[in-house]
């Protein structure tokens, strides 16, 4: 299969990936709002959604690809050396000169750091960013932080690990990146294993998967969860699971395979 045949089966699964978490009664975004990309490990480039596109009505020519090492070393910079504006427009143009498989440029969503990030730090090849009205009540509120303790139930801890990586607000583009890499790389020191669902306050939900449907499974279990802590909380609070009940869940022998037929389910429901 030529680069550009690999190209456009990408685009494909990329569009099938934005329709199912753009349809409406997914109620994971409206509007232009979330995005998903891919990452081919073989090249070191990535496609991510265009700015402006619609995922629910997501064509194969909306996914731009851009080198994942060009958008990491922007992002590092800006880190050890602040966000200026000089560094936000390096980062635009890496963004304007994205092209599409077929070679024509597009500019790529503002959100695509968020993607390098999970696909630098993170070991994996699809991620997803929507904005589900669950996750941004609860990220939107006073005890945000709080409120994503810990997993609440085992299913959710077996799909989007023991405890979610909560990010504080950001303003978009190079600023939110920037607090979005701190914190990944925080959370990775601090807990040594990767976080499975990641909220960020004000704002959504980003997860990841090597599959696209592993992507979009682990979404559908993070918003189940946070349905749950806003019943909890209506019901008089948030009781989370037990530390080491939530770590066994992940570590168990066969978590992997309750992971996989959790995915079967969601896929069949
Ligand atoms: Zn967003």
């Amino acid at each position: 299969m030529s680069a550009q045949e690999s190209a456009t089966l990408v685009s494909k699964e990329l569009t099938d990936l934005a329709r199912k978490a753009g349809a409406a009664d997914a109620d994971l975004v409206i509007l232009a709002e979330g995005n998903c990309a891919y990452f081919d490990s073989a090249t070191g480039r990535f496609a991510v959604k265009a700015s402006g596109a619609v995922m629910g009505n997501a064509q194969n020519d909306d996914w731009v690809w851009l080198d994942l090492g060009n958008v990491i070393d922007v992002l590092d910079d800006a880190l050890s050396n602040g966000v200026t504006p000089e560094r936000e427009a390096r980062l635009n143009t890496l963004l304007a000169d994205a092209v599409t498989a077929e070679g024509q440029k597009r500019k790529a969503s503002i959100e695509t750091p968020l993607h390098a990030i999970a696909f630098h730090l993170l070991g994996v090849s699809w991620s997803l960013h929507t904005h589900p009205t669950p996750v941004v009540a609860l990220a939107s509120s006073k005890k945000a932080r709080e409120h994503f303790e810990r997993a609440v139930f085992p299913e959710e801890a077996v799909m989007c690990g023991a405890e979610p990586l909560f990010t504080p607000y950001a303003d978009p583009g190079l600023a939110v990146g920037c607090v979005i890499y701190e914190h990944t790389k925080k959370y990775l020191a601090q807990k040594g294993v990767t976080p499975g669902q990641m909220v960020l306050a004000n704002h959504g939900l980003a997860t990841f998967g090597n599959s696209a449907s592993e992507a979009l499974s682990t979404t559908q279990m993070a918003v189940k969860a946070s349905r749950i802590r806003l019943g909890a909380l209506t019901a008089g609070g948030i009781e989370f699971m037990p530390a080491a009940g939530a770590q066994s869940m992940v570590n168990r022998q066969d978590a992997k395979s309750h992971r996989q037929q959790l995915m079967d389910d969601l896929k069949k429901a």
